[in-house]
């Protein structure tokens, strides 16, 4: 079997919210089937395109925005560059006008009330995610392909192997914790140094460092706008956002405009535990509150956990002392092989494995992260991983009208103070000692996700979904 190899890139990917795999993938999918035709030079030759939707796609589609996300796609929008608050008029405006810029380039006739099906009893075999895309061409020819949104933003096309584009062989290859073990070991670097080290394979090390500290800078902006934007959340739950009432009563009702200021005030308010226990619910829930609005987030490893690692990461500057590129980087490029080895050894997406999959992983990440950053071992980081997801094993993912919002908001604080619980006992303790190693709890993640009712995930057919009565405007 080729090794599968996963870039830090692939982990954290700058795009727009609710949902890496419900949002960012099927727009990614669609710009690849609408791509496809303009490299072809066929784009012109479109009469049509209809877009099929399967699975948990279909069933919380709605709320995850993946009609949305499919017309920006197939319109030639980049998730990445994207100006976030286009968006709602840009739809508006293909719903009002029944037509679309297919690449930014070539008008068709398109209904989204017609031309996007929710087949929401229908399934494809391979994952619930499944979408499809057909197209007519002027000559009668019909052109359809299927992809699949296999989490955390990755997509994969009908017949092409999943590991594609990331077959590449790198120094250090790594598919479970004991490798990543191995590898230190082996060189006596730390975990972030080895993750450094293959991800030379793809582009020189000033890349990678200027790539993530964009991400960092992306995380940030984000937090920081959350922390200051009021009003109710999009989708027709009616839900208050709270991080920006939090930041203002804990910063005692001043004002910064500067991201720097703030931080310096917040931590000049000292270190009580609720005070830091606020900032950090405070910091997550900035960051799903942009993510359930559309904002600009980063997928960590998915949209709906997007909030776990930014609050981690600022309670680390913050708290920690660890306002330092070098550090932060260590976090980050540790965080991210945690991500991958769950990616290789289970699953990060909720409609394979429920929200363990997504807080769970996040937690476990920001664990691993945070203890290497911390100077913990390599294998106090690896136990801090494995604690954290101990303890969000089963957790099911039942989001109340499908809405990234309730109990997903809320989860992510309890996400991100798992992993600081997770990494403070890793580095109060002797790894020697521990009975569960990371790789024993990622089987057990994967085989509890296979024994999880599908009503548990990411189909709002279970839990709080359906014992919360509410009346969702259709739009
Ligand atoms: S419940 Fe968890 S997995 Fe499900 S949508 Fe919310 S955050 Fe994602």
């Amino acid at each position: 079997m080729p090794h599968e190899a996963i870039s830090v890139f692939d982990i954290f990917k700058i795009g727009v919210g609710p949902s890496s795999s419900h949002t960012l993938g099927p727009w990614r999918a669609a710009q690849r089937f609408i791509d496809g035709f303009y490299q072809k030079e066929q784009l012109f030759n479109i009469q049509s395109v209809r877009v099929l939707l399967y699975g948990s796609l279909a069933k919380t589609g709605k709320g995850h925005g993946t009609d949305i996300a499919v017309q920006m796609g197939l319109a030639g929008q980049d998730p990445v560059t994207v100006d976030v608050n286009s968006v709602e008029a840009r739809i508006a405006d293909i719903r009002a006008m029944k037509k679309l810029l297919l690449h930014g380039l070539h008008e068709i006739d398109f209904d989204p009330q017609e031309d996007i099906d929710f087949l929401v009893t229908e399934s494809l075999p391979f994952h619930p995610n499944a979408l499809s895309f057909l197209a007519i061409l002027n000559d009668g020819q019909q052109v359809a392909e299927t992809y699949y949104s296999v989490g955390g933003g990755f997509v994969v096309k009908e017949g092409e192997a999943l590991n594609g584009k990331h077959a590449i062989q790198l120094p250090f290859p790594i598919d479970k914790a004991d490798d990543i073990l191995h590898w230190c070991r082996t060189t006596g670097l730390g975990i972030s140094e080895v993750v450094m080290e293959n991800e030379n394979s793809w582009r020189p090390e000033s890349e990678t460092r200027e790539g993530m500290l964009k991400i960092w800078q992306v995380m940030k902006e984000c937090c920081f706008r959350g922390c200051h934007t009021h009003g109710m959340l999009p989708g027709g739950l009616n839900v208050t956002r709270r991080a920006a009432d939090l930041n203002r009563k804990l910063i005692n009702g001043r004002d910064y405009k500067n991201f720097d200021e703030w931080i310096k005030a917040i931590r000049d308010g000292g270190s009580d535990f609720k005070y830091t226990l606020d900032w950090v619910s405070c910091f997550a829930l900035a960051v799903n509150e942009e993510n359930a609005s559309f904002g600009r987030v980063v997928t960590a490893p998915t949209n709906g956990a997007a909030g776990v690692i930014p609050a981690v990461l600022h309670y680390f500057i913050v708290f920690c002392n660890g306002n330092n590129n070098d550090r932060i980087l260590q976090f980050m490029l540790t965080a991210a092989e945690i991500g991958s080895i769950f990616k290789k050894g289970a699953t990060i997406s909720a409609a394979m494995g429920g929200c363990q999959a997504e807080i769970g992983v996040s937690s476990a990440m920001a664990a691993a992260g945070l203890t290497e950053a911390m100077g913990g071992s390599q294998r106090q980081a690896l136990m801090a991983a494995e604690i954290a997801m101990e303890h969000h094993l089963g957790l099911t993912c039942d989001p109340i009208g499908g809405l990234v919002q309730i109990p997903c908001i809320e989860r992510n604080t309890m996400g991100a103070i798992k992993a600081i619980t997770a990494s403070q006992l890793a580095l109060q303790s002797t790894p020697d000692f521990a009975k569960v190693s990371l790789d024993t709890v990622i089987k057990t993640m994967w085989d509890t996700a296979r024994d999880m009712s599908f009503k548990y995930k990411e189909t709002a057919e279970g839990g709080l979904a359906v014992n919360i009565p509410i009346s969702l405007p259709e739009c």
